[in-house]
């Protein structure tokens, strides 16, 4: 980023001419892993989750919950001051023992949203095991059938492996109606990687008695579904069990959980005006998405169930642009 371009994002007069032009904004981050010790995917460091924190504070940001988030649009009431929202999805341990603590640290207002099977025990996510067998596949090459159609997986490299895996992800995603367990079993199998019951250390879930204790500590936890189920993959009666159970989950184990609900994955292809509806009629009061733009509470307002939030990036520079009125003004534009 160049000095001039710096000094205009972070102009704070700027800023506050820009959102009484455009009304009320708030960043909402989405965080998943910490970095982990082989770097086999892109993780968030500590060193950086503070870097970013620090540069906050230091220049007056306010930090909000996303229960507050909402409450506030809906109420109809503005913010004062620039402000960050940071939430987790999955509930994975490495977030709660490693991030949580950094942000709670700042006072920063965190919410993890859980799959409750995950906390449970009771299975581990689908994408998790196709990232398990993806980095312990013996092969170097393999071809994999899926249906009418055999494709080619290059697994000679690290790099390769992280577009493997993305390719395989985005594949079973996109199938509909419950089979997923029986793709993540065929694509294991071509692997030639057997799939533990239980998740291994490294894909380990935080445990209800780590959750109660940071929510103790000002964490609040919310629902990202009961199996991570992607909500465009299921009938509607299944999405009404995904949300009524993780509701009740969470309500037996926790003091006071989140009002809002986490869609899985959470693109545009993901969930529809109908999942928005049966959100609704699960009584949570909003919902996040991963549609990538700065959140305008006037939107939220028009629609609490569609909030959309900002991956967290690897780079401070990104994080300063991302927290800035020009990204909220780029949200703007029809790009
Ligand atoms: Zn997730």
């Amino acid at each position: 980023m160049n000095t001039l371009m710096r000094w205009a994002i972070t102009h704070r007069g700027l800023e506050s001419y820009f959102s009484s032009l455009m009304g009320s904004y708030v960043t909402v981050f989405t965080l998943h892993r910490a970095e982990p010790e082989d770097k086999s995917f892109n993780g968030i460091s500590e060193s950086l989750l503070e870097r970013c924190l620090r540069y906050a504070v230091e220049n007056g940001y306010d930090f909000m919950s996303v229960d507050e988030v909402v409450d506030t649009a809906l109420q109809r009431k503005k913010v004062n001051r620039p402000t960050l929202c940071f939430t987790l999805d999955d509930g994975y341990a490495d977030q709660v023992n490693r991030l949580v603590p950094v942000l709670l640290r700042y006072r920063a207002k965190p919410t993890i949203f859980a799959i409750t099977d995950f906390i449970d025990g009771v299975d581990w996510p689908w994408d998790a095991k196709l990232a398990y067998v993806i980095k312990h596949s013996p092969l170097t090459q393999c071809d994999l059938k899926l249906g009418m159609k055999t494709h080619h997986l290059d697994l000679s490299t690290p790099r390769a492996r992280i577009e493997s895996r993305r390719f395989v992800t985005s594949h079973v995603k996109a199938q509909r109606l419950g089979n997923l367990s029986d793709y993540v079993a065929t694509i294991a199998a071509a692997c030639h990687v057997e799939i533990p019951h239980a998740a291994p250390e490294d894909y380990r879930a935080a445990t209800w008695d780590e959750l109660r204790a940071s929510e103790a500590q000002g964490l609040a936890i919310g629902s990202h579904t009961r199996s991570h189920a992607v909500l465009s993959s299921l009938d509607d009666e299944r999405v009404a069990a995904e949300l009524d159970h993780s509701k009740r989950r969470l309500n037996e184990e926790l003091v006071r959980p989140s009002q809002v609900f986490c869609y899985p994955s959470g693109t545009k292809k993901d969930f529809s005006r109908s999942h928005e509806k049966l959100v609704k009629a699960a009584n949570y009061q909003g919902a996040v998405s991963t549609i990538s733009q700065t959140s305008y509470l006037r939107a939220i307002r028009q629609n609490p169930y569609r909030v959309t939030r900002i991956g967290f990036p690897t780079k401070f520079e990104q994080f300063v642009r991302y927290s800035s009125w020009f990204e909220a003004l780029r949200s703007k534009l029809p790009i």
